[in-house]
């Protein structure tokens, strides 16, 4: 019998790159030496103080329990810890703090504990593409908010129609952002919550690269705006903080109806994470914080070498700040997706083409800097004289 999927997922919107992908695959069955620029992986392992810790918490059975739902404590205490070190923010490690198998899957839990059929979300556009994605298997409409490139990417509130705005529930803020690297200071947040609040309209800031910052710019948290509890939630992920993708591991904090919707919601639909994967990642967040400093001046590093190689062959690309990415201009008058296929077929180096964060993404291509230092030259090479 053949399964027919619901009409949610027989409707998704699909993948635009497939084209892209296929190249992909003919080219490296070929043997082509390829240099991939469209992971958002770190090629960095974990510090091994947090693996040491993983492999003490491994030896106690108690461990090998089902969690709590909401998360074991140690992890909640350690998050809520480190919003008062870091941020300056009280967080209540019993009501304020949800341990997430990943942020992505607490993005998606979050739509679909708060989303009815028809609700209106809206979605910055460019961006992380979990975003409306998750909206539309939870049935609710996804509202593209322009981000403005002459507004360092920063979304034009005031020009959102009202009827969207009357009849919205939820906004996605990213920052520091994939795909773009933009960030933004705390002011950008206080008018952010200003303006939610007073539509009525909730909020989830997606905080993923929030230690992933270079030079002197640091990530504010939503969190630090007065009131901002009354109305926003915030993600957070061990995995580009501190190299831990595969260990599913992150949290939301803030608003406390929202952290329970989203309970009601897990709770039946999954165990939390893994006992020793939580306390190691407790572990992580209770540190000094030191490790970030060396790592972070590895992709400063090869972000500036990129920056170089493409701004001396006329290429501009976003300031220096925060993510893993560089967001660059495509030459000339070619689509996003046509130069990202010229790029893999001439040179062999893959990138990601803007369009795949969404429309306003054309025209721009999407740079990695989680390879290796020599690879991310070479590709540089390539690129110049594939130009
Ligand atoms: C990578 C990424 C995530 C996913 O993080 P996980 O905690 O690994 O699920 C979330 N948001 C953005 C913007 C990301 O780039």
């Amino acid at each position: 019998m053949k399964a027919v999927p619901s009409r949610n997922v027989q409707q998704m919107p699909p993948y635009l790159f497939s084209n892209l992908n296929r190249k992909k695959e003919t080219l490296k069955r070929q043997g082509v030496d390829m240099i991939d620029l469209g992971i958002g992986d770190p090629d960095l392992p974990t510090p091994p103080f947090i693996i040491d810790q993983l492999i003490k918490e491994l030896n106690h059975p108690d461990n090998f329990k089902y969690s709590t739902f909401n998360g074991c404590p140690e992890f909640r205490h350690a998050v809520s810890e480190f919003y008062l070190k870091h941020f300056h923010v009280k967080i209540d490690k019993d009501k304020e703090v949800q341990t997430l198998i990943g942020s992505k899957e607490g993005i998606a839990h979050l739509v679909q504990a708060m989303i009815d059929p028809d609700d209106i979300v809206l979605i910055p556009d460019p961006s992380y593409p979990v975003y409306k994605m998750a909206v539309h298997l939870a049935g609710g409409k996804a509202y593209p908010v322009r981000l403005d490139p002459d507004n360092d990417f920063k979304p034009d509130l005031e020009s959102i129609p009202h009827e969207i705005l009357q009849k919205a529930k939820l906004a996605f803020l990213n920052y520091p952002s994939n795909p773009t690297g933009a960030t933004v200071n705390i002011d950008f947040f206080e008018k952010a919550v200003a303006f939610f609040k007073k539509h009525g309209i909730y909020i989830a800031h997606d905080s993923a690269y929030n230690l992933v910052t270079f030079g002197n710019y640091q990530a504010p948290s939503i969190l630090q705006v007065d009131g901002a509890k009354d109305i926003a939630v915030e993600f957070g992920s061990l995995s580009k903080a501190f190299n831990m993708t595969g260990w599913r591991i992150g949290y939301l904090v803030g608003n406390e109806e929202m952290i329970k919707t989203l309970l009601t919601v897990k709770s039946n639909l999954d165990s939390c994470q893994f006992l020793p994967i939580q306390k190691a990642a407790a572990i992580a967040l209770k540190s000094d914080l030191s490790f970030l400093k060396e790592r972070n001046a590895v992709y400063e590093r090869r972000g500036q070498v990129m920056r170089q190689a493409l701004r001396n062959i006329g290429i501009e690309t976003n300031p220096l700040k925060g993510s893993i990415f560089l967001w660059a201009k495509v030459p000339g008058s070619m689509t996003s997706g046509a130069f990202c296929e010229r790029l893999l077929e001439e040179a062999g180096v893959v990138v990601t083409p803007g369009t795949a964060f969404g429309k306003n993404g054309e025209g721009y291509f999407r740079v990695s800097l989680s390879v290796p230092d020599k690879r991310l030259e070479e590709a540089a090479k390539r690129i110049k004289q594939f130009l």
